[in-house]
Formats: C-alpha cells, sequence, structure tokens
C-alpha cells in the first residue's frame, strides 16, 4: 500500500516536500493552518497534489505514517503532539530531502554568519566549476532541488528549527559558527536546548566526515569537551595560531587543513568586519576540504558579493558612510558591526526588543558610539540603559528623521550604522523592508 505523508506547513519548504514526496509515490496531502501564497497553490493544483489551507484536519492527518514539518510550527503545538503519542515519525525539510540525494551535504548553522557563511562557501565551489546546490532557509527549497536537479555537492544553510526534526541526516561537512542565546521562547527559554539543537548537526558524523567551528566561543567548546564527538574537528581562530585549521594573524586569512596552506589578505575581500573573518575561514576551511586549489579560493573569495542588508555600505555623503546592517537582529550582531568600524559611529538602533542583554555592547558603544537613535516604538529600555554612556540620545519612530538625524550629527569620517538589535515588527514588515527603507532615506538625503 502507498505510504501516507502529511506535509504541514506550505511555504518554501512545505511545498518542496509535498512535490519529492509525490515524486517517490507517497499518497501526499499539504495542510496549513494559515492561508497558501497563490505561486504555492497553483505549484500544488498542477502536481495534483490535495492540500487545505486555514484549518488542520485532524483525523485525516493522525492517519498518516510520516509527517513532514515546517520549520515554523513549534513542537509545543496540540497537533504535534498528538502525532507524537501515536508514535507517526515528525521530520523535517532536510531530513526528508537528505534521504533521496547522494550528494554530500555540507551544513551551516549558527545564530549568526549562517547566510553569509553559507553564500560564499556556495560562490567558492561553484565559482571553482563544481557541481553544486544551495538550499536550507536560503533561496530555493532543497527537497525540490532534490526532486528535480542531480548534484554532486548541496550547501545548506540549516536552522536550530531543521535541526529539531532530524534523524539520520548526515552532512559530511558541518559548520557551527557561534551559539548565542537566541529563539528561546522555542526552547522553553533554556539557552541548553537551544545548544542541543545546534549540536544535532553532528548527530550522525563520523571520525571521517569534519566539523568546522569557532574555536573562541566558549559554549561550543565546553559542549565539544562535554560530548567528545567522534567526528574530526577542524577550528577557526582570531587569536590563536593553529597547527590544522584555519585562523588570522596580520590580517592574513591562513588555512591549513590537510598538510596544503592556503593565505590571502584578509582586506583583499570584499567583506569586512572580525566576524566576516569567521564567515570566510569557514568558507575556506570547506574549499580547503573539497580539494580547491589556492587560485580558486582567492578568485572567489574576491568576486563574492554578499546579500544585502549585511553591512552592506549604501552611500557616502559629504564624506559620512551610511551602513545599513538591517540583518542585525540580536546583540550580538551589532557587536560584530560595531568591531568592523575604527572611525566614531552614529548608531541606529531599536525595534521589538526579544529580551535583550545591552552589557555585551556596553563597552564598545562607551568606546565608538557619539550618538545613538533610537528607532521604534519601544524605545525606553535601549534610552534608559545608554543614558550617561553615549553623548547624545535622539529617539524617533520615523527612519528618514532618523536619517537626517544621522546626517546632522556626522562629520566626514563617521560612520552612521544601521544595526538595530532587535526585530523589526513594530514599525516595518521585516528586516528587509527596513533596510531598504533605511537606503531609500539616505538615497533621498543624496538627491536633495
Ligand atoms: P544569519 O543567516 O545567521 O542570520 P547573516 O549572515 O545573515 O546570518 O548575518 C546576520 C548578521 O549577523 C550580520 O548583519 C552581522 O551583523 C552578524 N554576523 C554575521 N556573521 C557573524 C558571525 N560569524 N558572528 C557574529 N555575528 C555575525
Amino acid at each position: 500500500m502507498q505510504k501516507k505523508v502529511v506535509i504541514l506547513g506550505g511555504g518554501e519548504s512545505g511545498a518542496g516536500a509535498a512535490i519529492l514526496a509525490k515524486s517517490k509515490g507517497f499518497d501526499v496531502f499539504l495542510s496549513d493552518k494559515g492561508q497558501l501564497h497563490q505561486k504555492y497553490i497553483d505549484i500544488l493544483e498542477r502536481e495534483n497534489i490535495p492540500f487545505e489551507q486555514g484549518q488542520h484536519s485532524e483525523k485525516k492527518i493522525l492517519d498518516c505514517d510520516l509527517v513532514v514539518k515546517s520549520p515554523g510550527i513549534p513542537d509545543t503545538v496540540p497537533l504535534i503532539i498528538a502525532l507524537r503519542e501515536k508514535s507517526i515519525p515528525v521530520i523535517s525539510e532536510i531530513e526528508f530531502a537528505s534521504r533521496y540525494t547522494d550528494a554530500k551535504l555540507i551544513a551551516i548553522t549558527g545564530s549568526n554568519g549562517k547566510t553569509t557563511t553559507t553564500l560564499l562557501t556556495y560562490h567558492l565551489l561553484k565559482n571553482a566549476g563544481l557541481n553544486v546546490g544551495l538550499a536550507g532557509n536560503i533561496g530555493d527549497s532543497f527537497a525540490w532541488q532534490v526532486a528535480e536537479k542531480q548534484f554532486d555537492y548541496y550547501v545548506l544553510e540549516i536552522s536550530s528549527f531543521q535541526l529539531d526534526n532530524i534523524i539520520d541526516f548526515h552532512p559530511y561537512i558541518s559548520i557551527i559558527l557561534n551559539i548565542t542565546p537566541d529563539h528561546l521562547d522555542r526552547y522553553g527559554y533554556s539557552f541548553q536546548n537551544y545548544v542541543d539543537s545546534k549540536f544535532n548537526i553532528i548527530r550522525n558524523q563520523t571520525a571521517s566526515d569534519r566539523l568546522i567551528y569557532f574555536e573562541e566561543s566558549e559554549v561550543i567548546q565546553t559542549e565539544l569537551n562535554k560530548r567528545k564527538p567522534a567526528v574530526g574537528t577542524l577550528g577557526i581562530s582570531l587569536a590563536t595560531e593553529l597547527e590544522a585549521g584555519s585562523y588570522l594573524k596580520d590580517g592574513k586569512l591562513v588555512s591549513k587543513i590537510n598538510g596544503r596552506i592556503f593565505s590571502q589578505d584578509f582586506s583583499e575581500l570584499p567583506i569586512k568586519g572580525p566576524h566576516n573573518a569567521i564567515n570566510a575561514m569557514a568558507a575556506i576551511s570547506v574549499a580547503q576540504l573539497v580539494g580547491l586549489d589556492s587560485a580558486q579560493i582567492s578568485e572567489g573569495l574576491k568576486s563574492f558579493s554578499n546579500a544585502p542588508h549585511r553591512l552592506e555600505q549604501v552611500e557616502v555623503i559629504n564624506g559620512v558612510t551610511f551602513v545599513n546592517d538591517s540583518k542585525a537582529t540580536n546583540v550580538d550582531s551589532v557587536f560584530y558591526a560595531l568591531g568592523s568600524f575604527d572611525q566614531p559611529v552614529i548608531l541606529i538602533a531599536g525595534g521589538v526588543d526579544k529580551g535583550n542583554d545591552y552589557s555585551q555592547i556596553e563597552e564598545l558603544v562607551r568606546k565608538k558610539v557619539k550618538g545613538l537613535i533610537v528607532l521604534g516604538k519601544s524605545f525606553e529600555k535601549l534610552k534608559d540603559y545608554f543614558s550617561g554612556i553615549v553623548p547624545q540620545i535622539f529617539t524617533t519612530g520615523d527612519i528618514r528623521e532618523a536619517v537626517a538625524k544621522g546626517q546632522e550629527w556626522g562629520v566626514p569620517g563617521d560612520i552612521v550604522l544601521l544595526s538595530p538589535a532587535c526585530a523589526s515588527f513594530d514599525l516595518f514588515k521585516n528586516y528587509e523592508d527596513r533596510g531598504d527603507q533605511f537606503k531609500a532615506a539616505v538615497k533621498n538625503l543624496v538627491s536633495q
């Protein structure tokens, strides 16, 4: 008898999982409690895949053999609990897709830096001529590509939510960039639960596989000491010259792996800041493991262009540089953003505070920030915290006013940095919208 698969959630990953399931001969049903995007309705209808929206028909769902769950649905909702009670396996899209591909998987996780590292790794491999796909939390669904394409490698951006529901997912190279508190509402407010979820990435890795990780992360070190995993490890360091691994020394990115040495001036790369040195070394480590030669790696590093909203330089107006880092939605990102500049910074921050602890950036703010512009509806916490720490604070709910104030305060050589440390839902649709509105406001200054 045909096995029944239910796909919960009909976004990019759900629609992709439905297509893959259909192509593998399952009896597929997709259910989404919200409204489906027209694009996915068209696809499901074209593929003859039954679906429902605006509800979950529990009886039908509880009668299946396997559930592929969207990362957006928490494990704690009653439907998922009911499925578990019936011992129906609930897996993520990456778990499902990985069962149907022989491609070598390179899986990248971390609280910050995933997208940059994933895009750069993909760029290095693709630029060197490898037959490589890009998937995970980025671009087209992994499952969809597995259904329709044949790649030798996949570079996957993996969130903790995807890792919560894996069983056999087995990357041959994994990367853990960092683990700092985020999304704790989905982990019973336990940081350890979140750490455990991230470490799921190595659960099926063996001695012949590799984990690339950031040495200076105490959380990762503690976890490795505790777990003593079988997987071979390769460190990345900003501080120590490693015997084997990658490190930054005298402005050079050096990578010593499998007896091969790669070295390149970090200043020649289009991405800047210590966090991007970590991201670049992670990507270089993968390129070395995959067997790219130094010329290929070097060329790829220089020709990379990052996704927007990540320390993206917008304009220089009267000597003041405007930088859009709207993607910085937590305090750790702002820490690295501030660390990327030697010049005085006028910082635009604020939005929906997810329980932020600003002590992590207090010292940097004291040293570098000459003015703070608090943008957002709930401005008191930021304003109160930094009163007396920064010389001037301005609050506003209007991004054009924020940008204008940045220009007013700025003198040649200064940076006006949008790096909010907060989510964007109070004034904007999402972080992209916030970044786009910032860029438009800056461009508007140019044309005045
Ligand atoms: P993610 O996909 O994990 O959200 P991104 O590559 O989109 O990561 O970067 C998001 C923000 O995080 C950037 O704007 C930057 O400020 C910060 N960031 C990037 N890489 C790192 C890193 N390795 N460590 C800490 N912060 C980082």
